[in-house]
């Protein structure tokens, strides 16, 4: 196995074994032991299964995973194989209008975000602020001060914990309290454990592209009307000064919910890209598109065993899975979700010397995740022959047909895994060719993309090459390095340097053949304006994205990227 020194520190932080803070297990051991306890999955299907025919499988997932072709979501690194058992990265809970279903939700979420999972709520059901509560004749504080309390509890228990808990709060657009909502996270320090979300219905839309009003209600009664515009002028203004809150468009959502009958989807995990029932729960997998070229093209037929054998992978995980309570068991079990996306789509462009911001790029995305999309559902057809269909089958769109999982393709930030695999994350652009990194000793080590470090170093004598390195880290972009040939310049294309439009094109261009939905930052240079913003947002909507989040550079105090820092 070959392994960055960047991955074995990572590993060793969070992911392997440990007694007394001392890992015992090598990362080789934590992947045997996670390949195993995926494997287990074959002999609860198959119980006719020899140790070795199990073994063979076991043997497979493990060189799925060391090559790097493929890593599952990070809760199944961490306990797969180990007492904790929860395996799944992504949970909607549901928060209704009473104190006990309120605080009910608060335990829910802190169980799972011992577990590594992350959990995203809608908070539309509360009633607004200021109504009245008739058991004891006072008053409600409302969505936002509920919030709080949650933020609080993820807060408490970060420590404890296998990594630091995130949530999604969701509004609905046409809530009362919509505007206390757009402004809660204005200030920095607040709901630091909370991405929030818009949810925009299509009323809204329509409504704003009439330029018309639309309704506040709850519950049937209208509280107020509002000019759609400026409750969108709103969202934008924030957004732009700092990143939040993000869009999502709750129709869409639910246009592509494989099980209506089962309800409605209003809420998803929380960075966005797994809309979910109240009480389900997905594990994610991601392929690594840098390990899928081959002669300067992409090596299709390794890309769609590899899919298969990732499929068959995520359903195993959903056998093994514990979940912390039984409701979140039933429904999982029922719809079966998994969500297998990408990584290393930067990378792969640039073996291809394919530049991010171009046509082709573009229309390669569509293809590639077309290509994922046929191959993932025909793995959950085959599995559906072997294994059965999802239970709940009868009441979902596949109805008549046979599928093993109702949904199988979603896009994940890949924000650890991607560093694991060495690879960029999910289907962003790279932030920084190179970056400097300060080590033990008080010394400073560059570190180099490894497609970019691969092409200099063929091509520059070893002196050029560490001073293209060197300036790199210090903050000059290949397009100002007059001696990389012009194509080559527009091939390493960074985040900043692609304009807006073009991030969304290729969320666009994922999002088409993505059952569930993808997660993705359309960066802004810090001079942007708002007027930028919001073309944007309208650009996502027209295009078919599911949602929009956007980050502005330098508009938070504390940048979580800054260039240079992170790739
Ligand atoms: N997540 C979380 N806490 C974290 C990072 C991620 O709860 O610190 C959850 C969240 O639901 C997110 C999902 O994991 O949407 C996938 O994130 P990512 O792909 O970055 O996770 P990885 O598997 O790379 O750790």
């Amino acid at each position: 196995m070959k392994i960055t020194d960047n991955a074995r520190t990572i590993l060793e932080k969070r992911y392997l074994k440990k007694e007394n803070g001392v890992p015992v297990e090598t990362p080789e051991e934590m992947f045997r032991r996670v390949a195993a306890a995926v494997a287990g999955a074959e002999r609860i299907f198959n119980p006719a299964l020899t140790e070795a025919q199990v073994e063979e499988y076991a043997d497979r997932f493990y060189r799925l995973m060391t090559s790097w072709d493929f890593l599952p979501n990070s809760p199944t690194l961490m306990n797969a194989g180990r007492e904790l058992g929860q395996l799944s990265a992504c949970f909607v809970l549901p928060v209704d209008d009473s104190m006990d279903a309120i605080f009910t939700a608060v335990k829910d979420a802190a169980l799972i975000h011992k577990s590594g999972g992350g959990t995203g709520f809608s908070f539309s059901r509360l009633r607004p602020k200021n109504s009245p509560v008739r058991s004891t004749g006072g008053v409600a504080s409302g969505p936002v001060s509920f919030m709080k309390v949650f933020n609080a509890a993820t807060e408490a228990i970060k420590q404890g914990g296998t990594r630091r808990g995130a949530n999604m709060g969701i509004l609905r657009v046409d809530h009362p309290d919509i505007l206390e909502f757009i402004s809660c996270k204005e200030n920095n320090n607040e709901l630091t454990n909370f991405n929030i979300s818009v949810g925009l219905t299509r009323e809204f839309m329509d409504a704003l592209a009439r330029d018309d009003y639309y309704e506040l209600k709850f519950e049937g009664r209208v509280y107020q009307r509002l000019k759609a515009q400026e409750v969108f002028a709103e969202i934008v203004n924030h957004a732009w000064a700092n990143g939040e809150p993000g869009i999502i468009f709750l129709d869409r959502l639910n246009e592509d919910n494989p099980t209506p009958e089962l309800g409605e989807i209003e809420a998803t995990n929380p960075c966005g890209e797994q809309p979910l029932l109240p009480y389900e729960a997905c594990n994610l997998g991601s392929v690594n598109l840098a390990n899928m070229v081959r002669d300067g093209g992409v090596n299709w037929d390794k890309l769609a065993d590899t899919v298969r054998l990732a499929v068959r992978f995520l359903d195993n995980v959903i056998e093994i899975n514990e979940f912390p309570l039984e409701k979140i068991s039933v429904m999982v079990r029922g719809n079966r979700k998994i969500g297998l996306g990408v990584m290393g789509w930067a990378d792969m462009l640039f073996q291809l010397r394919l530049p991010y911001d171009s046509e082709e790029a573009v229309e390669l995305g569509r293809k590639v995740m077309a290509f994922i999309q046929k191959e993932a559902h025909g793995a959950s057809r085959d599995l559906a022959g072997e294994r059965g269909s999802f239970p709940n089958i009868d009441k979902s769109i596949y109805r008549g047909q046979q599928l093993r999982n109702a949904t199988c393709t979603t896009i994940a930030p890949t924000g650890t895994i991607s560093m694991i695999a060495g690879t960029t994350s999910g289907i962003e652009p790279v932030f920084a060719l190179a970056y400097t990194k300060n080590v033990l000793d008080g010394a400073s080590l560059v570190e180099v993309n490894p497609v970019f470090q691969a092409y200099v170093e063929e091509n520059f004598p070893p002196e050029q090459a560490r001073s293209i390195f060197n300036r790199i880290a210090a903050g000059v972009r290949v397009s100002e390095i007059e001696y990389i040939p012009p194509e080559m310049r527009r091939v390493f294309v960074t985040a900043l340097e692609i304009s807006p439009e073009w991030h969304i094109r290729m969320q666009a261009a994922f999002q088409a053949s993505t059952d569930n939905a993808v997660s993705k930052t359309v960066n802004f240079p810090s001079e942007a304006t708002r007027e930028d913003v919001r073309r944007a947002y309208e650009l996502a909507y027209q295009l078919g994205c599911k949602g929009v989040t956007v980050y502005r550079s330098g508009s938070r105090e504390k940048e979580v990227l800054i260039t240079g820092a992170k790739n």
